[in-house]
């Protein structure tokens, strides 16, 4: 990766012997690995076991989880909030892990659509719940370093399974609770 790097870095007529340039490569593998780390890790690992027995079927909401992660289209980062509801169906998860999740799937080469797809068929897997809903709202800087008319544009996209996806009053109590 590092020769890679160096090609990039080259490319531009740069001087790679240059002081502030002379340890970038390996300084990018570094971060780069860290951003694609959701590539090595397993489900299974990250709930390690921390699935609970709960009785009730009350709607379970954690919002707010920040995301960053790699638009696979420009290799600029996008990111922002991601809000998960799940209506359980005996078993809940520690909220920890929900984020873990959004985490495995967002430290990957990703478009928005997709990663909230991703999120919410790994819960559903997990849990078996009623359902499942995952919004993510996000700032790409693909969007943002491009043009000044699309600075303040931010992109939102849902995934909804289950109950969420068949009961509109589901997926409105769901929008009603984390817009609060
Ligand atoms: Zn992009």
């Amino acid at each position: 990766m590092q020769e890679a790097i160096r090609a990039l870095i080259r490319h531009f007529g740069e001087d790679l012997s240059r002081e502030g340039l002379i340890k970038t490569p390996e300084r990018v593998e570094k971060v780069w690995a860290h951003l694609m780390s959701g590539y090595t890790m397993k489900l299974d690992d990250i709930i390690n076991g921390a699935i609970f027995d709960a009785p009730g079927d009350d709607m379970v909401i954690v919002k707010d989880i920040e995301i960053y992660s790699m638009c696979e289209h420009h290799l600029l980062p996008f990111f922002g909030k991601c809000h998960i509801g799940y209506i359980p169906q005996g078993k809940i998860v520690g909220v920890s892990k929900l984020a873990r999740i959004a985490d495995m799937y967002a430290r990957r080469l990703q478009v928005q659509e997709r990663l909230a797809h991703e999120i919410a068929r790994a819960v559903m897997k997990v849990l078996e719940p009623q359902g499942v809903a995952v919004i993510i709202e996000a700032r790409h800087l693909c969007m943002m370093m491009r043009g000044v008319e699309k600075q303040n544009s931010e992109m939102r996209t849902s995934a909804m399974l289950g109950a969420f996806r068949k009961r509109p009053e589901t997926r409105a109590e769901f929008m009603a609770l984390i817009s609060k």
